[in-house]
């Protein structure tokens, strides 16, 4: 937290406490805790201001040298090819996020690389989020007025934007119709899709789908997530930015101070689970977890999540959580504002085990973030975190409540076996989960699109 940041007691911040005097429930050969009256944890009122963007050189310490000179050298077989990448927000979301990083980079090794935003009114992005709910599984009826009006922003937004590129990437569907805009023989296009098409609605999937065939390739995040298409598909692992402020090294002073005000103690196991309150996160579950687990060892539990008080779903599920604590001094809620990385990523760091207990998950970054931090992971074996975890190597899979508390108290005490998931799990993020590495598929998805890269001749004999 910068100096002359504000801060205060938050009202919506909920630590079970003061108040809490209990002392735990201490199985044989566990040491009794005493409980003392938790500070109200205080929470940063003003949002930072944003750090200066990372340079590709700064990657060095991360990823080698040599790793940068490989994307070098890849982006000089397209120097003078043009790129324009389109989706529908410039902030907020993860695709968002993803591409205030990787554009900079793109652009940065000289392949000149636009992102440009489409516009819409609210019944644009009414019908959008219905199409993206019913993709999801969900139900939504595709009416005529629905085609109308995805049909007429999509045309709006084709006549102010320009198509002069070299290659086109469209994320996800909200922008997917803007392949009418593909000109014969002229300009590679490639839809990107963030979001698990693998049971979509019919009716909605037969509307888009006459669009998607017309790309030249679709782009995945997980194998899981893919359809049958006519097109070529490939996979690109969402990625995490490692100099971010949730992700960049911190001074141990700044973990320290960020417990502090959080009044957790950082003399005794911490288990976290850093999520918005949904109960796709499972975060009851979790709570149920570290009670059966508590019987056996020691341990504080922080739950930290965002966004409860703005969506009435998440200050429903909010209150589950509360009760579901009940009046243990030792399950720490920290409802967070939207500008706390720097304090998401200190509770990470100083957590001795990072849970994500999910139910369903898309692809799950806080996954990626606990790993990145050498956690041990303790997650559901759902969406694409089996990807993240692999079992008993970089992290363990969980399918129950009995399932995470065993995992929690068997990782709380076998220390050493969960140091070696978290190193594990820090070197699979590193090779395969970096912006870097998500530069890198880029540059050869663009050479092998524009017939810069050739395949390879088939070896003899
Ligand atoms: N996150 C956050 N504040 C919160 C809760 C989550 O900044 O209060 C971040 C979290 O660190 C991660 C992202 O939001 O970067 C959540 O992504 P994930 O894929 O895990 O789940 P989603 O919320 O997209 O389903």
């Amino acid at each position: 937290m910068s100096e002359g940041e504000k801060t205060k007691p938050e009202a919506t911040l909920t630590d079970n406490g003061p108040g809490g005097t209990g002392s735990t429930v201490s199985a044989p050969g566990v040491p009794e805790v005493e409980r003392r009256q938790r500070p109200r944890p205080k929470i940063s009122t003003t949002p930072p201001a944003p750090p200066p963007p990372p340079k590709l050189d700064d990657y060095a310490p991360i990823i080698g040298k040599p790793e940068l000179d490989d994307l070098r050298f890849l982006a000089r077989q397209l120097r003078g090819k043009t790129v324009k990448m389109v989706n529908s927000t410039a902030v907020g979301g993860g695709v968002a996020e993803i591409l205030n990083r990787l554009v900079p980079l793109i652009n940065e090794l000289e392949v000149a690389t636009k992102w440009e935003v489409i516009t819409g009114g609210n019944d644009f992005f009414e019908v959008t989020k219905g199409f993206h709910n019913a993709l999801h599984g969900g139900e939504y009826a595709v009416t005529q007025a629905v085609k109308d009006i995805f049909m007429m922003y999509t045309e709006q937004n084709r006549q102010r934007m320009q198509f002069v590129e070299d290659l086109f990437v469209i994320h996800d569907p909200q922008p997917a119709a803007l392949i009418a805009s593909k000109e014969r023989n002229r300009g590679r296009w490639v839809w990107r899709c963030h979001i698990d098409l693998s049971n979509p609605h019919p009716e909605v999937w037969r509307f888009l789908r006459p669009f998607i065939d017309q790309y030249d390739a679709a782009v995945f995040s997980s194998p899981a997530f893919s359809r049958q298409l006519a097109i070529p598909q490939y996979l690109f692992y969402p990625c995490i930015d490692p100099l971010s402020e949730k992700n960049k090294d911190l001074d141990e002073s700044v973990v320290q101070k960020v417990c502090d005000d959080f009044g957790i103690d950082r003399s005794r196991p911490i288990v976290t689970q850093i999520s918005r309150f949904d109960r796709l996160k499972d975060p009851v579950g979790v709570i149920q977890a570290y009670k059966l687990a508590k019987k056996y060892v020691d341990c504080q539990l922080v739950l930290a999540g965002g966004g409860a008080t703005d969506d009435p779903e998440g200050a429903v599920v909010l209150q589950e959580v509360m009760e579901e604590a009940a009046d243990d001094p030792d399950v720490i809620i920290l409802n967070l504002p939207p500008w706390s990385a720097i304090e998401i990523n200190a509770l990470q760091r100083a957590s001795t085990l990072v849970i994500q207990k999910s139910v369903k998950e898309g692809f799950g970054l806080t996954v990626t973030e606990g790993l990145w931090k050498s956690k041990p992971v303790i997650a559901g074996a759902v969406g694409g975190i089996p990807a993240q975890v692999i079992h008993k190597l970089t992290g363990v899979l969980v399918h129950s409540v009995e399932g995470c508390a065993y995992q929690i108290r068997y990782l709380l005490t076998h220390p050493e076996y969960a140091a070696q998931l978290g190193k594990n799990g820090h070197e699979h993020v590193k090779e395969n989960f970096l912006m870097t590495t998500n530069v890198k598929r880029w540059l050869l998805l663009f050479q092998i699109l524009l017939g810069t890269t050739r395949p390879h001749p088939p070896e003899e004999g």
